[in-house]
């Protein structure tokens, strides 16, 4: 329906966890995505725009506000900008801290003033998004590389990288067992997974060396260390069978146990079902009940086919990507690491050293 307005959304619900790197963006550059979410309204013929952030984002949620409004006072945005008869203007929504609201469609339900629900697919928002009218929804990061793009043109981004299918740059949150944990940004293929964690982030404490990372979030396969010379770019990360996501890289050395660090990706992902789909909604219950048992001593031999057998009836059947988040990581463990679990079940364990918790989610 060509006479229904069309929206344009900024995605800021990072809540993907060990990622981190929409937060420095706002904190740092504001302007930036402003002017990004302004130049995709003006590409898509929109008036208005939106920046849907993270409710614990409070800090930054005060900084891209008063970005706006500083904005707003030099003209930038507004009715009739520099001259012409093109409006455009912005409104900072701020999320109540739901995960799930990260998802596109529970996104915009969210910001529709409803639950924040995933709407079934199609339509997708281009077609009916906010309001039921076409709608522009990209995260942080793409929205403030269009500046840049607009700047020194389509050509210079593109030859970044040597990668056919992954052009441009991207931020690595790097969290856990490193001397460094922070954002680094990296073009894509021309660095390996090695070189972010050891040479960027500082490697490990002496006498520790590489376990495991989830390369990009919580909700992607494990990877252990026969990855580590993969180059960081979409298509040699799906090589090695795991994802780029939201390249928050949560790296992981051999003090950890992964059956700990599996229980505590299924308690979060208990926790952020929104409800809606029973594979899900109990499936995510079930898979923390028999980690946190093995963790405590009291696993079975069993628990780790039923671990399976719950994974084969998650995995797919769902509205949305959450329950297949919430398998990928699990599965993905159990398969590289299963002496590991093993040992578990008959020995429970041990408490994680105390560095371990100081760094968790840095
Ligand atoms: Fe909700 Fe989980 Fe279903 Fe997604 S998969 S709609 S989070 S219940």
């Amino acid at each position: 329906d060509s006479d229904r307005p069309a929206y344009v959304v900024g995605n800021a619900d990072e809540s993907e966890p060990g990622t981190f790197k929409d937060r420095e963006i706002i904190e740092r550059n504001p302007f930036q995505l402003l002017e990004g979410v302004a130049i995709a309204g003006y590409a898509i013929g929109a008036k208005r725009g939106y920046i849907y952030i993270r409710g614990e984002y409070d800090h930054q949620a005060n900084v891209l506000q008063e970005a706006l409004t500083e904005a707003r006072r030099a003209g930038f945005l507004g009715q009739g900008l520099f001259g012409t008869d093109v409006d455009f203007d912005i409104t900072i929504y701020r999320g109540a801290g739901a995960y799930i609201c990260g998802e596109e469609t529970a996104l915009l339900e969210s910001l529709e003033g409803k639950r924040g629900q995933p709407r079934l697919k199609p339509p997708f928002p281009a077609v009916a998004g906010l309001y039921q009218s076409p709608t522009l929804i990209n995260n942080v990061e793409t929205l403030t590389a269009l500046p840049p793009i607009i700047e020194r043109g389509p050509d210079w981004y593109a030859a970044l990288g040597g990668a056919e299918k992954s052009p441009g740059t991207k931020v690595f949150c790097v969290s856990g067992h490193v001397m460094r944990p922070g954002n680094y940004e990296v073009v894509l293929h021309e660095t390996t997974l090695r070189e972010l964690i050891y040479d960027m982030a500082g490697g490990f404490r002496p006498g520790h060396e590489f376990k495991a990372c989830w390369v990009g979030g919580s909700s992607v396969p494990v990877l252990g260390a026969d990855a580590l010379d993969t180059p960081l770019d979409y298509e040699s990360l799906n090589g090695v069978g795991t994802f780029l996501g939201s390249a928050g890289c949560i790296v992981m050395d051999d003090s950890g146990c992964i059956v700990r660090a599996c229980l505590r990706l299924a308690h979060f992902y208990r926790h952020e079902s929104c409800g809606k789909c029973s594979p899900c909604r109990e499936g995510t219950g079930w898979l923390e009940n028999i980690l946190q048992r093995m963790v405590d001593g009291n696993g079975r031999m069993e628990d780790l086919e039923l671990l399976e057998r719950i994974f084969g009836r998650m995995f797919g059947r769902t509205l949305c990507a959450l329950a297949d988040g919430a398998v990928m990581p699990l599965r993905s463990a159990l398969a590289l690491f299963r002496d590991e679990f093993v040992q578990v079940v008959e020995h429970g364990s041990p408490r994680p050293e105390p560095m371990m918790e100081a760094t968790a989610g840095a």
